[in-house]
């Protein structure tokens, strides 16, 4: 008989079952259908001994000062700023755009006050920001958009941004100095060994056993458990009753080269030519020192992993008929793809947290005597 029964052994399946299990001693089953724990921040070393990211780079960044010290009980961290450089006119300059984007772009010497007034004359005025392209109409205007934006939206979503939430080119902001860093929060680290050992330091209780190769639905009425954790698609959930919830999915082509450094910086993004939207080098993410190096190829397709919900409005109608039904079962929906969010990893970690003690509150009403009146 275990006391939850955990679905998802990513960040919101892993932080709920550690939590449960070293701070309320609950028993715990946690499964996975993948052969891994992780999810998809899981990493590996692959055959030449080189720390890749299985489901694309994954790099840690947050302001959370909880989420941070939280993690930090399960790894030490090496410092790592992230930073992507855009292939556009045949040349590879800073995003999110920045004074230097700017002038190596058009050949000037702007100052940052220029930049800004340069920015300023291109800038669509837009009374409602609605959509992903009225963002970044009202920021740089057209051609800026077009060089950047366009191309790289459409590739990736295979829409076009006048269709989609302000949200996701909300998330690249535009600079008029020279920080060229692609993250500006306060703490960005990765971990110093790779996000699998921390998640294996993590669950590392004697109350979590893990099963993983397993679907839910094969053991859902062989084992005994009070409550249940679900942290996969919330649709899957349901049996898609009410339809199923777009996702946007990818195909990863990795490659290792017999060299020991292929670009520039960790990440180029090609808005504009291949099928692929970026390429990634993961020694610069890892920081490991190695005599070849291995990149992944991204290429968005529609088929597949359910990776990226889709913010559309009307996505997110059908997501609220889901979560009207999540309120009828005693189960908890967390993380990514139970609440259909397009979140970060420390966004899932807060998520995770911030249900536990919801769960703490639930299973540990304060007594009637313990109870402070004022
Ligand atoms: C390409 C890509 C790049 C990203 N880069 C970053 C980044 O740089 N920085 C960042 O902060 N975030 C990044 N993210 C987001 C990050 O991956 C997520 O925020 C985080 O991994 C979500 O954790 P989760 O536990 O909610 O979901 P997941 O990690 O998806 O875990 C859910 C788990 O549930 C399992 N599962 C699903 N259905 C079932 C079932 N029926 N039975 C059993 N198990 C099931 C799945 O196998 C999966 O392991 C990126 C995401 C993608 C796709």
């Amino acid at each position: 008989m275990f006391d939850y029964l955990i679905v998802g052994a990513g960040f919101a399946g892993s932080v709920l079952a550690e939590r449960l299990a070293s701070i309320e001693g609950k028993k715990i089953l946690l499964i996975d259908k993948r052969n891994h724990i992780g999810g998809n921040a899981y990493d590996c070393y692959n055959n030449e001994g080189i720390l890749i990211h299985k489901y694309g780079p994954h790099i840690f960044h947050t302001n959370s000062k909880e989420v941070f010290q939280y993690l930090s009980k399960f790894t030490e961290w090496r410092n790592y700023q992230h930073k992507v450089l855009a292939c556009v006119d045949g040349l590879q300059v800073p995003i999110p755009i920045n004074l230097n984007t700017i002038n190596s772009l058009y050949g000037l010497n702007l100052s940052s006050a220029e930049v800004e007034g340069f920015l300023a004359a291109r800038a669509e005025e837009i009374t409602q920001v609605k959509t992903s392209e009225d963002v970044v109409l009202k920021a740089v205007g057209r051609e800026l958009y077009e060089k950047f934006f366009k191309g790289y939206t459409k590739k990736q979503w295979d829409l076009d941004p006048a269709e989609l939430d302000a949200s996701v080119t909300a998330r690249v902001p535009t600079r008029i100095n020279k920080d060229d860093r692609y993250f500006t929060d306060t703490y960005q680290a990765m971990p110093l060994h790779g996000f699998t050992k921390m998640f294996e330091k993590m669950l590392d209780h004697p109350n979590i056993k893990i099963l993983l190769n397993t679907d839910y639905h094969e053991i859902i009425n062989e084992i005994q458990y009070a409550k249940m954790i679900f942290t996969g698609p919330v649709d899957e959930y349901f049996d898609y009753c009410y339809g199923k919830l777009p996702y946007r999915s990818l195909q990863f082509k990795f490659e290792t080269l017999d060299q020991e450094q292929f670009q520039q910086t960790g990440t180029i993004n090609y808005p504009n030519d291949y099928a692929f939207t970026r390429i990634t080098e993961f020694k610069y993410l890892t920081g490991q020192k190695h005599t070849k190096t291995s990149l992944v190829y991204e290429f968005p397709k529609a088929e597949g992993d359910p990776y990226y919900p889709i913010p559309r409005p009307e996505n997110a109608e059908l997501y609220k008929k889901y979560q009207e039904l999540t309120h009828q079962t005693n189960a908890y929906f967390v993380g990514r793809l139970a609440t259909y969010k397009y979140y970060n990893m420390d966004q899932v970690v807060a998520q995770a947290l911030s249900t536990f003690k919801k769960i703490q509150a639930e299973t540990n009403p304060i007594s009637d005597e313990n109870k402070i009146t004022v």
